[in-house]
């Protein structure tokens, strides 16, 4: 799941446009500009519908025009602008749209909605529904205001598995939106934090510093939050400190605060694992490579050979081959890239991969420990991978059995650890005289 903020601010955004305020001064000088709160989903949800929301999605570089459903929290003017769902109507042919929210923002959007493609669902706190593949739990807020209707929050489940708490606008939780919410693990949390200001009022419809960690905890206590949470504030508002303050007081609480066009990337991931497997001189290395392209990190296994000038000329000849943004790793943390890549990863090869792990521990002799260890790593990497992945592995164990104990402990030791990354991965493709035929 991939979970764009198109806005991050409270109603009036930001810094506030008539203000000048010590917050709104900071946030200008700063240059963090937010403006209403809402979201995209993959492209395809679009939570709360607020009148800058559509220009945020076109000044980000994307559009609404995949949107298949719209989930609205609340008829409060920043988060639902009727007026958009009629000029959505004025396209040639407006694709369905499922149009999601409590009864008082139905109400308001019936009649300025396109009829011919736009399904209503009007929902109540504790409704389950099943929108665009996604899986949807409507949760009560506590928040009120003329007009605003029951306001709600959701639980998104992804087609993926990945699952959201979009938490905005509210107040203390009530008890029944912590009870829906307990055990959902969640591997993100938007969580509004307003911190009204004095002189405006509805300080009790809104979360506040105090306020804010109080519901963080519940959450987690009830199993909704836990370590691998990403929990995020939202709807952020100049009763907040400047924004530099409140990101580390946010940080100082394991959370961070949301920023206008950031995108989240939750759940098992959009990973694709491809193993090659081949022969030396197979032609796998350049089959590898065109299964990669982009700002690809190039994962180079090969432990230095001091004073070999035919090994230098090979990876010579593979360097010349490489497009010029590529980036190379030199190393055997293949884990540690596979964790922080922000692009594809090609890895070349698991043969020198694992040379690399038996020479650092010195387990040429008794690999066992520190084999299984980095293996276990690798594998879990490998698995947890939200970026395309293609590993090669040398094949070595068709030929003639080693005549030395440490080839005959490599050659075993590197079938283990191919079946292992066979078994987690996507594709399995073995190349034999430059020829890829697909295993699996
Ligand atoms: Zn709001
Ligand atoms: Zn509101």
């Amino acid at each position: 799941m991939r979970v764009r903020l198109l806005g991050t601010g409270a109603s009036d955004g930001w810094p506030d446009p008539w203000c000048t305020c010590a917050s709104c001064a900071a946030a200008v000088a700063q240059g963090v500009l937010r403006g209403q709160t809402g979201a995209l989903v993959d492209d395809r949800l679009l939570l709360d519908l607020g009148p800058e929301l559509p220009r945020a999605a076109l000044r980000q570089g994307t559009s609404l025009a995949g949107v298949q459903a719209v989930l609205v929290t609340h008829a409060h003017e920043d988060h639902f602008a009727p007026a958009a769902l009629m000029w959505r109507g004025w396209q040639r042919e407006p694709a369905a749209l499922s149009f999601v929210g409590p009864p008082a923002v139905v109400a308001v959007a019936g009649p300025r909605a396109d009829p011919g493609s736009v399904t209503f669902h009007e929902v109540r706190a504790g409704d389950r529904l099943g929108v665009a593949g996604y899986d949807v739990v409507v949760l009560p807020a506590r928040h009120s205001g003329p007009h605003a209707g029951p306001a709600v929050l959701y639980d998104i489940t992804g087609p993926d598995g990945a699952r959201l708490l979009y938490a905005t606008d509210t107040s203390v939780l009530p008890d029944e939106a912590v009870a829906l919410a307990a055990g959902r693990a969640y591997d993100a949390v938007l969580l509004e934090l307003t911190t009204v200001t004095g002189g405006r009022p509805g300080g009790e419809s809104h979360l506040d510093l105090t306020t804010w960690p109080e519901q963080v905890a519940r959450l987690r206590a009830a199993g909704a939050v836990h370590d691998g949470t990403q929990v995020v504030a939202i709807h952020l508002g100049h009763g907040n400190p400047p924004p530099d303050v409140l990101d580390a007081l946010l940080g100082s609480w394991g959370a961070r605060a949301g920023r206008d066009g950031q995108v989240l990337e939750l759940g098992p991931g959009r990973g694709h694992r491809v193993l090659v497997l081949g022969g030396a001189r197979s032609g796998k290395s350049a089959y590898a490579e065109s299964r990669v392209d982009g700002e690809v990190t190039y994962v180079a296994t090969a432990p230095v050979r001091e004073g070999d000038e035919e090994w230098a000329a090979r990876v010579r000849a593979h360097v010349a081959r490489r497009p010029a943004t590529w980036r190379t790793a030199e190393t055997a943390d293949v884990a540690g890239v596979l964790r922080a890549a922000p692009g594809p990863v090609l890895v070349d090869d698991l043969g020198l991969w694992l040379t690399q792990v038996l020479d650092a521990a010195d387990a040429w002799e008794h690999p066992g420990p520190a084999f299984e260890a980095a293996l276990e790593e690798l594998a879990a990497a490998w698995a947890q991978a939200r970026v395309p992945v293609v590993l090669v592995a040398p094949e070595v164990g068709s030929g003639v059995v080693p005549a030395t104990r440490s080839g005959r402990l490599f050659r075993d030791l590197l079938g283990t650890a191919t079946a292992r990354l066979a078994s987690g991965a996507d594709e399995v493709v073995q190349v034999v005289a430059g020829i890829a035929r697909r295993l699996a």
